[in-house]
This record gives C-alpha cells, structure tokens and sequence, in this order.
C-alpha cells in the first residue's frame, strides 16, 4: 500500500545552506528533501533572514499576513512595529538543488545582519523571544489554514524551542473556537539544553493566553519556556537519537525536564539523523584536494598533506615517528568536551599526533586552546571561525576524527568522518553510541568495529581512547578494515525519513484519539 500523502509544515530557525550554526542547520536542509521523494507535500518555514534572503534564488512575495488577527490570542506585544507594517511577508523560494518550497516570514524585527540568534559580536538578541513567537504564530496561521496562501496542514514539524509555543497555540486555536480538528503536531528535539526561558513579563507582553500559565503547560519556575510547549502539547515528540531520547528522561540531561519527559515516554521516541549523501561524498567532495572510495583509498593521503599544508603543519617528525592527524570541527563549547581535551593536551601532545581544530564559540575555550598552538604550533593548529570548505577539507584529511562530547543529541561529524574513513574517537552518549562501534578485541574480530568509543567523561579516558587510536593506527591491516567498514555504513536521510513518516501516522492517531 504507497504511503499517504501528507501536508507538511516543517517549520525552523534554520536551514542551510540559506542559514546554519548547528546540526538543526543540516537536518533542516535535508530530512524535508527526503520526505519529498517520499511524494510528501512538505513546506518548510523560517525567518526571512536577510543573508538567508541574499543566498536563496527567485524570491517572490506570495502572501501577507495580517497582524493581529482575530484567533490569536493577542498582538504579540508588536504595537509599536504593528503601527508601521501591520503584516508580515511571506516569501518563497525552493530550498537549493530540490523542489521544497520554502516559505520566509519577512518583518522588521528580522531585519537586521548578524546570526539567527545573535548579533555580530555574538550577544543574544534581545527581543529572541518575539522573534520566535512570530515565526510560531506564523506557522499556526499557515497551518490551519488562514492565509491566501490556498495551503493548510495535515502535520506542523517543529523543531527545538524555537518552534515551542507552535503546539500550545494550535491546541489554544482549536479550544477558543471549538473547532472540529487542528493539525497534529511533532517536536523534535535537536539539544534539551536549549529552552527558551523567559520571564512572566514576557510572556504577558507576547499576550499569551493566561490559561498556559500553570506549571504543567508554559510556566517553569516563575519563568516560561518555550520548549515545554512542545513537550507538553505536541502529539508525539522525538530526539535526534534513541540513546539522547533516554538520556533526556535522566535528571542529568533533562534540564530539569525530566520528570515531563518520563510523563511523556509513550509519546516519545528516538530517531538517528541521517546525513547529506551528495553534500558528504568522498568521491565526488569538489572542496577537497582528491576524491577517494573504498576501492582506492590511498588517495585519501593527498588528502592529509592538502590539510597538514593548509595548516602549516610539518608532514614528518624529526623522530621518524609517523604522524596521526587528528581533526576536531565543532562550536567549541563545553558540550563538545573542549576542556576534557585541553585537561590532557601536555600529555596528548607527547604521542606522535598532530591536532587541527575548526570552530568557534566560548572566548575562555578559544584562547586556551590558541595558548597551546602558541607552544606546540608543529603539532596544534586552530582556526576560529565557521568555515564549511574547511570542515570538508579536515574530515577528508585527518586520520581521526575527535568528539568527546559530555552530550550529543545525534552528532553529524561522527557521520562524515565513517563516510570519508576517517576513524570517529567518541564519548560513548546520545547519537555517538548509537552510530559508532567500539574498535575492543572482539567487535574487530567479530568484523563490527568502526570506531573508538570512551566511557567517562574524564580526562584520563579521552587520553586513553587517543592512545588507544594511535596503537591501532599502527597496525595498518586493522585500520584499513575498520576506516572501509565505516565507509560503507548507511546513513541515508531515506531511512530516516521513513520513520518520521511512521511517527507522523502515530500523531494523527494520537490526535484524533484524544478529540
Ligand atoms: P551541533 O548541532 O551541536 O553544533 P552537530 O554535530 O549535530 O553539532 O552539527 C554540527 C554541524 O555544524 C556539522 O555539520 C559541523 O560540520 C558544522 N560545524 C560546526 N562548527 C563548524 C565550523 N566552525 N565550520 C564549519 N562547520 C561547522
């Protein structure tokens, strides 16, 4: 039986390749591609973003939106920019080398350069919260049905607090005016760690309906969060990973949701991220000094000295010793586990390895890393900043790659780095365990080992998984198997999005139960 067609509103606050700082990024410009060739009629909503609007091709304004209209609950605390534009914009474009249509909600308070979150120098904005909130009452708006836009939906696809309220508003939507149905709503969790947490004054300006403000809808400790709206209302919820679906029901990782989440266990499920296959493709990677496959992979040497020049880095020690080239892309925060590696860096820095890094974030991380380039710059190299070429460049040229995150909903590197054999160092949580097999004695005997994974979190164990990598890349038979073992694996967005199609059955069943 072919699968039903649905109408799909995807709705984010980011999407690349128009607009990205993270994984949300990724997922966003590829699971709506995949549900597409599953003949899904899939739309994906976000802020019209001015350097989105420069990077997407045929923009074209085909609808306004009036705000505030009769159904929402209030006027967002908009006045003062309602006085000069009482609508919003919509413009379409097509989500890039694809057919989605992508609609962007155009009005003032995007209308500023910077990144979706934060100004050029890297402060929050300070209005994030109506930023937001717009793009949510947009989407229940676009979704129920309301707009010239001729388009309502079966589904609204929300992703991370950002997309939180868009839930609660439907489900208010439909109790104000008694109406017979709502779109059934999904909410994806990309990082717990983020909430949107902001205070009873703002929930007032943004005339939220008071009815929300208990403590088992919106309200969190005298304070209001976005994402609870989306773990409360929506009909079924998932993580990027199964392991982060468990972990985040866990006092550690729940962010002081926990107890919700358990509340919610039924309604929520875990399911892996898949990854860009043509954007992350060995063979045909036009950023990279030389293609490589399984069938020839000595190519991918080229490769590490294309990285090692990029770098300023020596191709050979004075000792003799060869070298292992390690790469590390990321926003470097604690997440990513930055200090467990600067705790070891003296000891790490004694093995015969070289280390390149790609990534910003935290100033303290940054510098102190930049302090050990100073001291060992024939073996640490940093480049600050955000730069995709790169990323491809050191996936493709270092011989392992390194993420010994404290937390990782899915985790994308880990994915590139099997697809470009180059072997995955990782913390044994979220969608690293779920993705990366441990090179022990016995899974390499048994054929399964893809990977290095550690345990603790500690810096000892990350020395120790570094150690262990070395010692294997010695044994160059073993090493082969394993980076051509992680070549091979699958991880398609089509399976993937496969299962969102299943979990978008599940919530309309779930809906309708409770109507
Ligand atoms: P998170 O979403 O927590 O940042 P993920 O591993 O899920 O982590 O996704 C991060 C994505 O962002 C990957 O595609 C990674 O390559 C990319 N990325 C992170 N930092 C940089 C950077 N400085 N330059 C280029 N790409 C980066």
């Amino acid at each position: 039986m072919a699968a039903p067609k649905y109408k799909i509103l995807f709705v984010s606050s980011e999407l690349y390749p128009l607009v990205k700082t993270g994984g949300l990024g990724d997922v966003s410009g590829s699971l709506p591609k995949a549900l597409k060739s599953l003949h899904q009629d899939i739309r994906v909503l976000i802020p019209a973003y001015p350097s989105a609007v420069e990077k997407a091709a045929s923009v074209k304004t085909v609808a306004t939106i009036n705000l505030p209209k009769a159904g929402f609950p209030g006027n967002m605390g908009f006045s003062s920019d309602i006085a000069q534009t009482p609508y919003a914009t919509i413009l379409e474009t097509k989500l890039p080398g694809s057919h989605v249509k992508v609609w962007m909600v155009e009005f003032s308070i995007y209308n500023r350069s910077g990144g979706p979150y934060q100004d050029d120098q890297g402060n929050e904005w300070i209005d994030n919260e109506k930023r937001f909130a717009l793009l949510n009452y947009i989407a229940v708006e676009i979704a129920m049905g309301y707009t010239s836009l001729n388009w309502h939906a079966d589904i609204v696809h929300c992703n991370d607090w950002q997309t939180g309220l868009i839930a609660a508003l439907l489900f208010e939507e439909k109790k104000q005016n008694n109406l017979l149905t709502r779109p059934a709503t999904i909410f994806t969790i990309h990082n717990m760690a983020h909430m949107g947490i902001y205070s009873k004054g703002q929930f007032q300006a943004l005339q939220l309906s008071p009815s929300l403000w208990n403590h088992h809808e919106l309200e969190f400790h005298d304070d209001f969060s976005f994402i609870k709206g989306g773990l409360v209302f929506s009909d079924r919820v998932n993580a990027v990973s199964p392991t982060y679906a468990e972990e985040i029901q866990t006092e550690e990782f729940g962010y002081g949701m926990a107890g919700l989440l358990r509340h919610r266990s039924k309604r929520l499920s875990g399911i892996i991220n898949g990854i860009d296959m043509k954007e992350w493709d060995p063979v045909n990677d036009p950023m990279i000094e030389q293609n490589y496959s399984p069938k020839n992979i000595t190519d991918k040497y080229a490769n590490k000295i294309a990285l090692q020049n990029h770098f300023k880095l020596p191709l050979t020690r004075s000792d003799g010793k060869e070298i292992l080239l390690l790469g590390l892309v990321a926003r470097l925060v604690y997440q990513k586990g930055v200090d467990l590696l600067l705790e070891q860096m003296e000891a790490i820095l004694e093995l015969p390895v070289q280390i390149v890094i790609l990534g910003s974030g935290d100033l303290e991380l940054e510098s102190r890393l930049k302090q050990w380039s100073l001291k060992h710059p024939e073996q640490l190299q940093i480049q600050i900043g955000y730069d995709e070429k790169l990323s491809h460049i050191i996936e493709a040229g270092a011989d392992a790659f390194l993420m010994p995150s404290l937390f990782e909903p899915c985790g994308l590197n880990q994915l590139y780095s099997l697809r470009y054999g180059t072997i995955p160092i990782v913390r044994d949580t979220g969608g690293l365990a779920d993705t990366v097999v441990n090179s022990s004695k016995r899974n390499i005997r048994n054929r399964t080992a893809t990977g290095i994974i550690f345990h603790e979190a500690n810096h000892i164990t990350l020395f120790d998984a570094i150690h262990h990598t070395y010692e294997l890349f010695q044994d160059k038979k073993t090493w082969k198997e394993i980076m051509l073992r992680g070549m091979k694996q699958e991880f398609s967005w089509r399976e993937s999005a496969k299962q969102y199609l299943h979990l978008y059955e599940q919530a309309i069943e779930d809906r309708d139960d409770e109507d």
